[in-house]
């Protein structure tokens, strides 16, 4: 019996974890078929997106607790249309990774409605909803496996051809090919330990490859330099490219172009706009653009305090 209850609780504490930190959420669904909290109902099907209508995200005045006795988001209303990018930027803390999480419903929300193309979470299968939707992390577990086994984890039955296309528009391959073994590199924490940056692109890589409709992109927190800075951009670029796409931005610099941005402050949207509409509201969003403009710094290493708009 200790044999069995043994695993079964490793299980659950990693299910805990890897559930807050949204750090290897495929990893996550390998080990773990069935999500412990949230079961699909008897009627749920398999949600259903089509290429001539794409998976618009919408958040209808959603209102969300992780304890009764503490409300996390307020009323938070947007959508994102199909095929576009949509940022979200705020304080640590301001509710940014949770709208990530409840869109893999990973916990049900106590009002309004959160669908993607038109169907609700609620009436469609979970299996459905992560097939949907990749995920490039802030920090990617990799497997103690080779390079080409994490990169093909995005699509079991991958080709070579296929991995080798995918490194290269997530410009990894260069970087693979002066590795000693090469692609059968092995790599994770028995392995060749590979930076933040790398790691992120391994993620990109097997995102790529996966081809989801939906993308959440969480940007590391980390500093870069600029020329780092400007890879991560040409990055996301490749990789939104006509899919729905929501990134949790930490540098503002990132999503300049994103189709809209969401200003989030205490569990609300404070402001939300363009670039240049918010530019031009002269608010919080302005105000975070000129610090980091002026001091470098990303939106977490600001002080916290309520952004007056
Ligand atoms: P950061 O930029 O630091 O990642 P964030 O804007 O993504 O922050 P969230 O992780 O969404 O913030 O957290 C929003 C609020 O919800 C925080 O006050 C946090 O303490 C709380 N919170 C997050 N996860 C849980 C949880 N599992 N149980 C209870 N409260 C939680």
């Amino acid at each position: 019996m200790l044999q069995l209850y043994m695993p079964l609780n490793f299980l659950g504490v990693l299910y805990r974890e890897i559930k807050q930190s949204l750090a290897d959420i495929e990893k996550l669904f390998s080990l773990l078929d069935q999500n412990q909290d949230i079961a699909d109902s008897a009627e749920a099907k398999p949600l259903l997106i089509t290429a001539q209508n794409g998976a618009e995200i919408r958040f209808a005045h959603v209102d969300f607790s992780y304890e009764s006795n503490r409300q996390i988001l307020f009323d938070i209303d947007f959508t994102i249309p199909a095929g576009t990018t949509t940022a979200v930027v705020g304080h640590s803390g301001s509710g940014k990774s949770t709208l990530s999480r409840l869109l893999f419903r990973f916990y049900d929300i106590q009002s309004g409605c959160i669908s993607i193309a038109g169907q609700d979470l609620r009436g469609v299968t979970q299996a459905s909803v992560r097939a949907a939707i990749g995920i490039v992390p802030q920090d990617t577990v990799l497997f103690n496996d080779t390079i080409e086994y994490n990169i093909a984890y995005g699509k079991p039955g991958a080709t070579k051809d296929e991995i080798i296309a995918v490194a290269r528009a997530a410009y990894i391959h260069e970087f693979i090919e002066t590795l000693p073994d090469g692609y059968n590199t092995m790599v994770g924490e028995r392995g060749l330990k590979l930076s933040g940056g790398e790691k992120q692109r391994v993620a990109i890589a097997r995102t790529l490859l996966k081809n989801p409709s939906i993308l959440i992109f969480d940007e590391a927190t980390s500093a870069l330099d600029s020329r780092s800075e400007q890879m991560i951009q040409a990055q996301l670029k490749e990789i939104a490219r006509s899919r729905t796409s929501l990134v949790i931005a930490h540098r503002l610099s990132t999503i300049i172009d994103a189709g809209q941005i969401l200003v989030m402050d205490k569990g609300r949207i404070i402001e939300r706009g363009t670039h240049q509409d918010l530019l031009a509201q002269q608010g919080a969003y302005a105000q975070m653009w000129e610090r980091q403009q002026s001091s470098g710094n990303d939106v977490g290493e600001e002080d916290g305090s309520t952004p007056s708009a």
